[in-house]
C-alpha cells in the first residue's frame, strides 16, 4: 500500500513523497491504519523501524481534522502529548514533527521541552498553549508545577522508548503525569523489548490495544 492508502491526507501524503519516501516501512504500513481509527497501539520496534512517523503522521492528521470543525483557543493546554526518555529524542521527534508538518503552514504547533537548558525559553514557546508538546518527564512536571502547561485535554498520548523511560527511573513522574491527563484518550507505546515493568504498564495504560511486533 502507498501512504494514501493507509488513510492519509494530501498535506501529509504531499510532503511525504517531497521527502522522497517511497513505501511505508512495515510498522507503519501496519500500524497507522489502526491509529488513524482511534485504536490503541503497543508496538514493538526499535529505532531505524520508522516508528516516529507512525505516531506523527496520525496525530498531525487527527489535530488538523478537529482544527477543520471546532477553532479552539489552545488555552495553555496541550492535545497531543509525546513523552521520551531523553532530550536527544525529544529533540530528534519534535524536529520530525515539524518536518512532516509543513504543509498545515504553521496552523499546527509543537514545542519539545527537556532537562537541562532553562526552563523559561520553554516557558515561553507554551505561551498560548501548543497542539504537540514533545517532553520529557521531569522537566514537563517542572513546567507544569509552575503553571505553563495543563495536560487537561490531552486526547493522544506517545511513550516512546518505554522500556528506556522506566529503566531511566521515570516510573514515579509518569505516574504523576498520567494521573493529570484525562483518563479518556488515545494511547500509543513504543518499546524495544517488554520486561516485567513495562508489561505492567502497558497492561494498565491500554485499552484492548493493536499489538504489533516487528
Ligand atoms: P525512526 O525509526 O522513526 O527513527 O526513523 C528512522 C529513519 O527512517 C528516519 O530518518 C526517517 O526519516 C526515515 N523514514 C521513516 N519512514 C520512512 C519511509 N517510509 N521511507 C523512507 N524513510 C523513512
Amino acid at each position: 500500500a502507498n501512504f494514501a492508502e493507509l488513510g492519509l491526507i494530501a498535506p501529509i501524503t504531499n510532503r511525504l513523497k517531497e521527502m522522497e519516501y517511497k513505501t511505508p516501512t512495515p510498522i507503519q504500513a501496519q500500524a497507522i491504519p489502526s491509529v488513524i481509527a482511534g485504536k490503541d497501539l503497543l508496538a514493538g520496534a526499535n529505532t531505524g523501524s520508522g516508528k516516529t512517523a507512525t505516531f506523527v503522521l496520525p496525530i498531525l492528521q487527527k489535530i488538523h481534522q478537529a482544527q477543520q470543525t471546532a477553532k479552539k483557543d489552545k488555552g495553555n493546554f496541550v492535545s497531543a502529548l509525546v513523552l521520551v526518555p531523553t532530550r536527544e529524542l525529544a529533540k530528534q521527534v519534535a524536529d520530525s514533527v515539524k518536518s512532516y508538518a509543513v504543509y498545515f503552514n504553521g496552523a499546527i504547533k509543537s514545542t519539545a521541552v527537556f532537562g537541562g537548558v532553562s526552563a523559561n525559553t520553554q516557558m515561553l514557546s507554551l505561551r498560548g498553549g501548543t497542539d504537540v508538546l514533545v517532553a520529557t518527564p521531569g522537566r514537563l512536571l517542572d513546567l507544569i508545577s509552575s503553571n505553563a502547561i495543563k495536560l487537561d485535554n490531552v486526547d493522544t498520548l506517545v511513550l516512546d522508548e518505554a522500556d528506556r523511560m522506566l529503566s531511566l527511573g521515570f516510573t514515579e513522574e509518569l505516574a504523576a503525569l498520567l494521573a493529570l491527563m484525562p483518563h479518556k484518550k488515545q494511547t500509543l507505546l513504543f518499546s524495544a523489548t517488554f520486561p516485567e515493568e513495562v508489561r505492567t504498564l502497558t497492561d494498565s495504560l491500554l485499552t484492548t490495544p493493536v499489538e504489533i511486533q516487528l
